[in-house]
């Protein structure tokens, strides 16, 4: 993979490019992807964003939300655009089993493969282009270094200035994780130099949701939530009927992991969300205790050291049982 530094100097040449991100993407994977697309068609590149699945309602506010494809729902739509590409980015993922059904398409494409992204281990041997470094806060910073770095930072527009915002504090967890370094400050900086208004990307982003999510969340840290404190974690295992009863929808569980946390010791948290083709974990840490390893040995999954992903294929009782299990087994690393 050869340094992103070497597509700067092809920028100025308009290519068809499109822009992809992970399955159910987040403020990070959408914001980063929407900010790389406003500033290829600033150079009149012709750009298409792809998501492989759907994503929350609460996303859809980003200047240029409306235009992309969900994969799934509109495959038809999505396969022509992805045949014609030249240059394919990749955002906010590393590994192509990311993308879900979409993998297969895109492992069969020719065109030049770049990848901006600060994920753990990374399939670089797939990608021309990129970039892959983990101690950045989020995509959405490294779509803001591109900019700057190419020479370019009179190109943030507002439109810009809000999806990287809303990234940044998305995978920041509003400036509150250890990521949170120097240069992100700055950069925010930059942004509300260049107009960004920060509080109207807060309300799109926290106070944008219908009661029934307030209620889901009220219930499950209630009924769901158990503590083992001589494990010092906390898992909340949330069964299908949940879901169905307060019309649970994709991204209304985001945050949700977030909150035992606040419990004094909490060193794992564990969250499983019982979906249709799989149960979903997320996983939070904080101190030494590392998400990614546990998420990849464990569940199929990984991320990045204090947030990770993974899935199960066992019922809800079975994959919580193992759970059980294996914080057992790392009793020690959870001391
Ligand atoms: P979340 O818990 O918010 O879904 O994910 C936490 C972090 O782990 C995110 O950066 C996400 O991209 C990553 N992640 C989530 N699920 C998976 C997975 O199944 N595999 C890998 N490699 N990363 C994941
Ligand atoms: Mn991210």
């Amino acid at each position: 993979m050869q340094p992103i530094e070497n597509i700067y100097p092809l920028l100025a040449q308009p290519r068809k490019c499109t822009i992809v991100m992970h399955q159910k993407p987040d403020a990070d994977a959408m914001g980063s992807s929407l900010a790389l697309k406003h500033f290829l068609e600033s150079f009149g590149h012709k750009v298409n964003v792809i998501s492989p699945t759907n994503w929350a309602a609460w996303l859809d506010w980003m200047p240029g939300a409306k235009e992309v494809v969900d994969y799934e729902k509109n495959r038809s739509i999505a396969e022509p655009k992805l045949d014609e590409t030249e240059w394919l980015f990749c955002l906010d993922f590393n590994a192509l089993h990311r993308t879900k059904q979409m993998e297969k398409k895109l492992q069969s494409l020719n065109c030049t493969k770049i990848l901006i992204d600060h994920h753990r281990e990374p399939q670089k041997e797939i990608f021309e282009y990129g970039i892959s470094d983990t101690v950045k806060s989020s995509t959405c910073q490294m779509i803001y270094d591109l900019i700057v770095g190419s020479g370019n930072p009179d190109k943030i527009t507002i439109e810009i200035a809000e999806c990287i915002y809303a990234g940044v504090i998305g995978d920041t967890g509003s400036f509150r994780f250890p990521s949170t370094h120097a240069e992100v400050h700055k950069l925010v900086a930059h942004l509300m130099e260049r107009g960004l208004e920060h509080s109207h990307v807060h309300d799109k982003l926290f106070d944008n949701f219908l009661e029934n999510r307030l209620r889901f969340t009220g219930h499950v840290l209630l009924n769901r939530m158990e503590v083992f404190y001589e494990y010092n974690t906390v898992l909340i295992a949330v069964p299908k009927a949940d879901v169905l009863k307060y019309y649970i929808k994709t991204g209304d569980t985001e945050g949700l992991v977030n909150y035992p946390q606040s419990i004094q010791g909490i060193k794992l948290v564990a969250l499983c969300i019982d979906r249709d083709e799989e149960r979903k974990w997320s996983f939070r840490s904080k101190g030494d205790f590392d998400c990614n390893s546990f998420a990849r040995k464990y569940f199929d999954g990984g991320g990045h050291f204090a947030a990770a992903g993974g899935r199960s294929t066992d019922s809800l009782d079975e994959t919580v049982r193992k759970f059980k299990l294996v914080i057992k087994e790392n009793k020690e690393l959870l001391q």
